[in-house]
């Protein structure tokens, strides 16, 4: 398998250190408000390598975080925190706000069939929580502190970049490369010894006096900084180095290179071998985000009458390094190409028994698919395999013969693109009796008996589209 690695910015063969078992720490989302489609895009892609090296025969030992605490709005030291800011908008505590929006991503993560971390055991849904790890995150910054990586002031304690030589080395550009005092942000603390140090922990004092999520710690009341919360997740569970680390490129300049430089200073070992990062959702050109005001929600998406998988498709149709502009007329196109594919599926039993295809073009599609999204998981190549495959399946039907076969390949493609292909056969047998009267039906133009078919599947909750496919049904 090839995955392009940031660290060193190339395509690399993908060898885990332990040939059998790959681990993996993807970053999660900061519930402070509903998620984004574009939020949603990078754990699609997450979801596509788990899959991807799932396909390719490893175990994978997958955790990710949510972040509950310490997420400022700058990313770095300054502005609001943004869970404060949801409470505020909410009149809610914040404590209530996070349980809220962490539910509402469970529920767009089950939409998508995007699959639950599985390393972390700790909390029934698998989720490690920033502050379920509060007293391992003081034990990190107290490493730092007795390495000397780490130095208080009266507002915080900040890592010290420049005592760490390979600090930036993600971005590929050295501390001593950057301009001193180019940030943008205005630099609130003076005894800030240089302004690319970054707080590891926050005290409850001045913007922060009033911080409802605060803690003791052996140096005063506080709140750790939002970097720290994965390099100790990861301590904790899957120890470092850790295989492959995920985020979305906004991470690479502060919220990785910080996560790099704590770890790699407090347990003298790297983070990850390989740190994987995905594009962004654009909308009119622009990134989508919140501060914007530009973004859409997945229920925005159902409540146009797209289904999430329609998106989930939308979002695997771009390779996960480029761009995605968000339009409703690629939403369209991806819906119909859904369409097809679950037309598709419905062949096994819709279509009659003397049509042909060879058994053999199932394995050549397999394997070209596997092939693809092992080549730097690229999704645009392995479906365009998959749609060569739909239209000769759909001129030339599934005979009964294959038919085993072509439900185990649906599977595949399910653990694949988890488009829900292969569930379709669960149809109960007097349902599938009914859409296939609905066919005939419209093939003879008897217009009232389709429409009588349709109220009746309706009434055994399947709904049917009729598209340029055929006719489509979904579970209501
Ligand atoms: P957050 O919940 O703000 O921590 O963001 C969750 C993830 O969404 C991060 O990995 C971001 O990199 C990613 N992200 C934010 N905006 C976009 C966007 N417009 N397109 C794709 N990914 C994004
Ligand atoms: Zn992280």
């Amino acid at each position: 398998m090839k995955l392009y690695n940031t660290l060193g910015r190339k395509l690399e063969d993908f060898v885990p250190q332990d040939p059998q078992k790959v681990s993996l720490y993807t970053c999660g989302p900061t519930v402070y408000d509903f998620a984004h489609v574009g939020n949603l895009r990078k754990f699609i892609f997450d979801d596509t390598l788990r899959r991807s090296l799932e396909l390719s025969e490893f175990k994978v030992r997958h955790v990710m975080n949510i972040t509950d605490v310490g997420h400022l709005v700058s990313d770095a030291d300054e502005g609001e925190d943004k869970l404060e800011k949801g409470a505020l908008r909410e009149g809610k505590s914040v404590w209530d706000v996070a349980q809220s929006y962490t539910e509402a991503f469970k529920q767009d993560m089950n939409l998508l069939n995007i699959l639950r971390p599985n390393a972390y055991s700790d909390k029934p849904d698998g989720y490690a929580r920033a502050t379920d790890f509060i007293t391992e995150q003081i034990g990190m910054v107290q490493l730092l502190l007795d390495k000397g990586f780490a130095y208080q002031t009266k507002q915080a304690i900040y890592f010290n970049v420049t005592k760490l030589p390979s600090y930036g080395e993600l971005t590929g550009q050295k501390l001593s490369d950057k301009e001193v005092g180019v940030r943008s942000e205005v630099v609130t603390d003076k005894e800030k010894k240089h302004p690319y140090d970054f707080a590891v922990w926050f005290f409850t004092v001045g913007k922060f006096e009033g911080h409802s999520m605060h803690w003791d710690s052996p140096w005063g009341d506080g709140f750790p900084g939002w970097h720290l919360e994965c390099s100790a997740i990861i301590h904790a569970t899957l120890g470092e180095p850790i295989d492959i680390h995920t985020g979305g490129i906004d991470h690479i300049g502060t919220h990785h290179t910080n996560e790099m430089a704590q770890s790699e200073a407090a347990f003298g070992t790297k983070l990850s071998k390989f740190w994987l990062h995905s594009d962004f959702i654009l909308v009119d050109g622009a990134k989508m985000s919140k501060s914007k005001d530009n973004f859409y929600t997945l229920k925005d998406i159902l409540d146009k009458q797209y289904t999430s998988l329609d998106f989930r498709l939308l979002a695997l149709q771009a390779h996960y390094r480029s761009e995605l502009n968000f339009t409703w007329a690629s939403l369209e196109a991806a819906q119909n190409r859904l369409n097809a594919y679950m037309a598709m599926a419905d062949h096994q039993w819709q279509t009659s028994v003397d049509e042909f295809i060879n058994p053999q073009l199932i394995e050549t599609t397999q394997e070209a698919i596997l092939e693809a999204l092992q080549n730097d998981l690229n999704t645009p190549i392995a479906l365009e395999k998959l749609s060569q495959f739909e239209s000769l399946v759909s001129s030339h039907g599934v005979p009964q013969e294959s038919s085993a076969r072509f439900v185990a390949f649906l599977q595949w493609l399910d653990s694949a693109f988890g488009l829900d292909l292969s569930t379709r056969h669960d149809l109960s047998g007097g349902a599938k009796e009914l859409l296939m009267l609905r066919a005939t039906a419209r093939k003879d133009k008897d217009w009232p008996e389709a429409d009588r078919l349709r109220d009746e599947l309706q009434k055994q909750g399947v709904e049917v589209r009729d598209t340029s496919y055929g006719q489509v049904w979904s579970r209501v």
